[in-house]
């Protein structure tokens, strides 16, 4: 549903009904899209603007959030067993500016496991549903994320992107997604997976409302020491942009069938290339080597002592410390954790997270060199159409599925996921790739696309 459409029906029948709707048409779900639905103080906040307390640019406008965002007092899970019981103390940064618009938090979103995975199959609360095909997945990590919105179980949504997770559940669920330039989103309260490659980024049912959520959440922030300082405002424009389709992303026929046409019709507004970039055949494997090395650092303070899950009995500290982390973590949680701390031993460190990182600046340059042609990147988000729950049963085929993807967190960049209509009655997503801080002419283009594409 997109923010004028829910204006309208506030217009009609008062916020506290059209939420109270709202948090009906969540309980009778079978999307299993909320960890943690905040319905008492969503009510409380729609009473408020009923009375014409509530004030912002986002006033009386549910959004969900992703359960690695910090919400103060409200249950932060990250979908593990290990936070099962944690309650920050404080409001990530885009919880602040949420509020700070007058927005209603309605419930925390189901994920992956600590964002680990591309079909929310890792959470400890079970699989996200496809909107679309119940037997299918939603994409992951953001898969509660993506879900609410095609399914009206929130306006807005917010996900985080380490890999793709904004953008795999944006094209699985028909929405869409936007990964923001690294640094342009304060991390403050995003509870770390893999620092150096992710972004909090917003999920909406149009470009409008995902450039107005971006205004909202983008900016100055001093608690994070990688934020850029910048703001964003979205300037409409119908520029003719030099496109260039990046060789090395793919996908099946079915995938690719849809790309080609979505491709014809940009031809007729835009000048269309083709850039090839070589390194990207080794980005899938570095990106693995970098996030799951990341992982094992940021995961070592889950102690059953400082947070969350803690079992009774205390006997010696090496023991319950690997008893909590042995119960309190799941299977791909492990995996990463042993095969990060592997790459980063003394022995192989040279071997696998050093050549990772000489990966990551060859990336770096292939894009450099694309952007000196083109305007913007396009491929399809994803190289298959949304999965059959449990057809991704060995991990390695999983991460394949974030081939399209990863490369732009590997360099930092904003990335856009268009939806480009349906194959098989499931959704395709255009992904759209734009220079550092070039949010404006992603969403623009973005906005084209899909006008050109339903008219
Ligand atoms: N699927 C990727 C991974 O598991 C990306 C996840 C993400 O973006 N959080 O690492």
């Amino acid at each position: 549903m997109k923010i004028a459409e829910w204006k309208e029906k506030v217009e009609n029948h008062g916020c506290y009904d059209a939420v109270a709707e709202m948090l009906d048409r969540i309980e009778k779900s079978k999307l299993n899209a909320y960890i943690t639905v905040c319905r008492d103080q969503a009510l409380r906040m729609a009473e408020k603007y009923d009375r014409g307390e509530l004030n912002g640019r986002l006033a009386g406008v549910p959004v969900a959030v992703k359960d690695n965002i910090s919400t103060k007092d409200v249950l932060t899970t990250c979908a593990s067993k290990i936070l099962s019981n944690y309650r920050p103390v404080f409001d990530a940064h885009v919880v602040e500016r949420l509020k700070h618009e007058g927005a209603i938090i309605i419930g925390k979103a189901n994920m992956d496991e600590f964002a680990m995975g591309t079909t929310t199959e890792t959470s400890y609360y079970g699989v996200v549903r496809n909107p679309y095909d119940l037997e299918r997945v939603a994409g992951g990590s953001s898969g509660g994320s993506g879900a609410v919105v095609a399914a009206d179980e929130a306006v807005l949504s917010l996900g985080s992107d380490t890999g793709g997770s904004i953008r795999c559940p944006a094209s699985f669920c028909g929405v869409y997604g936007l990964k923001p330039t690294y640094g342009l989103v304060s991390r403050y309260g995003l509870i770390p997976y893999a620092n150096s490659l992710e972004q909090i980024g917003p999920m909406a049912d149009c470009i409008e409302d995902l450039a107005l959520l971006l205004e909202v959440i983008a900016g100055k922030d001093v608690r994070d020491s990688t934020n850029a300082g910048r703001e964003f405002r979205f300037v409409p424009d119908e520029k003719r942009l030099k496109v260039g389709i990046v060789k090395e992303m793919g996908g099946n026929d079915e995938v690719m069938g849809r790309f080609n046409e979505v491709v014809e019709v940009i031809k007729q507004h835009h000048e269309v290339g083709e850039v090839s970039m070589p390194s990207f055949k080794y980005a899938l494997a570095a990106y693995y080597i970098i996030a799951m090395s990341e992982a094992s650092s940021n995961l070592a303070r889950y102690d059953g002592v400082r947070y969350g899950f803690a079992l009774e009995k205390l006997d010696s500290w090496r023991r319950y410390f690997s008893k909590v982390r042995a119960e309190g973590f799941g299977e791909e949680v492990k995996r990463r954790i042993m095969l990060g701390s592997y790459a980063l031993s003394a022995g192989y460190y040279g071997k696998y997270y050093l050549k990772a990182q000489k990966v990551r600046t060859l990336v770096i340059r292939d894009f450099r060199r694309a952007f000196e042609q083109y305007d913007v990147l396009i491929s399809p988000t994803m190289p298959a159409l949304p999965f059959k729950i449990g057809e991704l049963a060995d991990p390695l085929t999983m991460y394949k599925a974030d081939v399209n993807t990863v490369p732009i967190n590997l360099a930092g960049l904003p990335a856009l996921s268009v939806p480009v209509g349906f194959v098989k009655k499931l959704p395709v997503g255009l992904q759209v790739i734009g220079n550092y801080f070039s949010e404006n002419t992603l969403l623009n283009f973005g906005k084209q696309v899909s006008e050109l594409w339903s008219g």
